[in-house]
């Protein structure tokens, strides 16, 4: 990958890859191998892309909807025809299983279609102003106009199809990008930048920034030619941008705490094998992974022996392998802080039922019962590979217990009984609520975002390119 990279050129400014004189390793979480060194941006390159991207926005604004399309459609077709070798490179830089690599990029296909679909459906009405007094001489329509250089911060666990859902939009509503991966898995990025500018993408559409966040990051939101930024990842430093990018538009597509109701008239075996894939599919490392289970007192016990079967089936290993079920975390530091909050949810009076032992990068896949509400692991967002069990009775204290997290994307419900999923799909604090599913579905083409503190904007290409666009008003005066 540092080879194919030209020793390190990961700077991708006003169409040209370069190199800078600070570089950093990516590495293979799960074999520790190094992958190659990637350029550290910093506040001159910040200056350098933003003017370019700045051209960049003129270049799009004037290129058709059409030509956005064919675009978005070319580099559609070439990421299906080079699927292994871009599924094959999140595995290595992410340590997601190949499978789930592979469904990744397949989505990611969807997303950039989606988007080439967008360019030409992103369009105006006719305005009725002769519906109120005074304004009967005139007529007139509205449009969609882009908004202009767009920062589009990513993070580190769909290195690819969250950086479509940033780039496809935004290039579907005619702005250009200047884009921060993730510095854990940037090189997927870089692939796909490529892929872009051989597919037809003016050159200075998309500028492309490697190196730490929290080297050039306020730069980069802070600057006064960036109209908005689009962020994904946590929600600390969500908080930290909006600070630095002052009045500008601004979406946070956040975190989340995923939590489940298991209702007594559910089927308990589906519940159980879909509670298991949401839980410990990317090791857990996944905004609308399954934290929190809440099951009725009722069918506690079978739920719970039905969980642990499936979660014994699991195949815990290397990545790479077909056959491979839970890789590894993104980092030790985030294992060993998995292990932590499952000691400290012990240490307070909960039972461990599976898991709870690290070797490395790996956290085996931990489920936890008698969990304390305030408990690290039940009441922050895990992001890992540990799952907690709840008991309840009465539905509407498991609706305020699954409410209670600060942060929220997708609830889920197993039930058979219209009448429980309609009261409680109303009551789930949410932004999207599955129904005998469990949180971790997604369609990318569904409006998706999160409903808890500070959330803003949606995803889903047609919200984001709607999000990514700004209305203009022609009005004619014919009297
Ligand atoms: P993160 O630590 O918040 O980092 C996300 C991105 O922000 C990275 O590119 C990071 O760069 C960058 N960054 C850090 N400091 C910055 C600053 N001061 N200014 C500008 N950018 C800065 O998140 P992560 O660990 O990569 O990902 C996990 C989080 O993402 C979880 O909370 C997860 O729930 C969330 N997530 C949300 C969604 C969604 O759609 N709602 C989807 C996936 C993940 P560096 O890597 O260089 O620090």
């Amino acid at each position: 990958m540092h080879s194919a990279l030209g020793a390190g050129r990961s700077l991708l400014i006003g169409g040209r890859w370069e190199a800078a004189d600070d570089m950093m390793p990516v590495t293979n979480p799960w074999s520790g191998e190094a992958l190659g060194a990637v350029a550290c941006a910093d506040a001159g390159h910040v200056e350098r892309a933003v003017a370019s991207a700045l051209r960049g926005a003129a270049a799009m604004r004037l290129l058709s909807t059409g030509e956005r399309s064919r675009i978005l459609h070319a580099a559609a077709a070439a990421l299906e025809a080079d699927n292994e070798r871009f599924a094959a490179a999140i595995t290595t830089e992410t340590g997601k299983p190949i499978r789930a690599a592979r469904r990744e990029v397949a989505r990611a296909v969807n997303t950039l279609r989606l988007s080439a679909e967008e360019a030409v459906r992103l369009a105006g009405e006719t305005i009725a102003f002769d519906s109120f007094p005074g304004g009967e001489a005139r007529s007139g329509y509205y449009v969609y106009e882009p908004v202009g250089v767009i920062a589009a911060i990513t993070p580190f666990n769909d290195p690819l199809n969250l950086v479509c859902h940033k780039l496809g939009p935004a290039f579907a509503a005619g702005n250009s990008v200047v884009l921060k991966p993730a510095e854990q898995a940037p090189l997927v990025a870089i692939m796909l930048a490529r892929l872009l500018l051989a597919a037809g993408l003016p050159e200075e559409a998309l500028c492309l920034l490697t190196g730490r966040g929290s080297d050039f990051g306020d730069a980069l939101t802070g600057h006064a030619d960036v109209a908005m930024v689009s962020f994904t990842g946590g929600a600390h430093v969500g908080e930290a941008i909006c600070r630095a990018a002052g009045i500008k538009r601004l979406a946070m597509e956040l975190g989340g705490n995923g939590p489940v109701i298991v209702m007594d008239d559910a089927n308990i075996e589906k519940a159980a094998s879909a509670c298991v894939a949401g839980a410990f599919g990317a090791a857990g490392q996944n905004c609308i992974g399954v934290q929190r289970i809440y099951v009725h007192d009722t069918v506690f016990n079978a739920f719970q022996a039905a969980l642990l079967a499936a979660l014994k089936a699991l195949r815990v290993g290397d990545p790479m392998d077909g056959e491979t079920d839970v890789g590894p975390m993104i980092g030790a530091t985030e294992a060993e802080r998995m292990i932590a909050w499952t000691v400290e949810a012990v240490s307070r009076g909960a039972t461990l039922l599976a898991g709870g032992e690290r070797a490395g990068t790996l956290v085996r896949p931990t489920l936890l019962a008698n969990v304390p509400d305030d408990a690290s692991i039940a009441c922050h967002e895990a992001f890992g590979p540990v799952v907690s069990l709840f008991r309840f009775t009465d539905l509407d204290a498991a609706i305020d217990a699954a409410n209670r997290a600060d942060y929220a994307i997708h609830a889920a419900l197993f039930s058979e009984s219209l009448r429980t999923v309609r009261y409680a799909a109303a009551r789930l604090r949410a932004a999207g609520v599955m129904i005998n599913d469990s949180t971790d579905y997604r369609l990318d083409a569904m409006p998706f975002g999160g409903a808890g503190r500070g959330n803003m904007g949606r995803e889903g290409v047609r919200y984001a390119a709607r999000e990514m666009s700004q209305t203009k008003v022609i009005c004619f005066h014919d009297a």
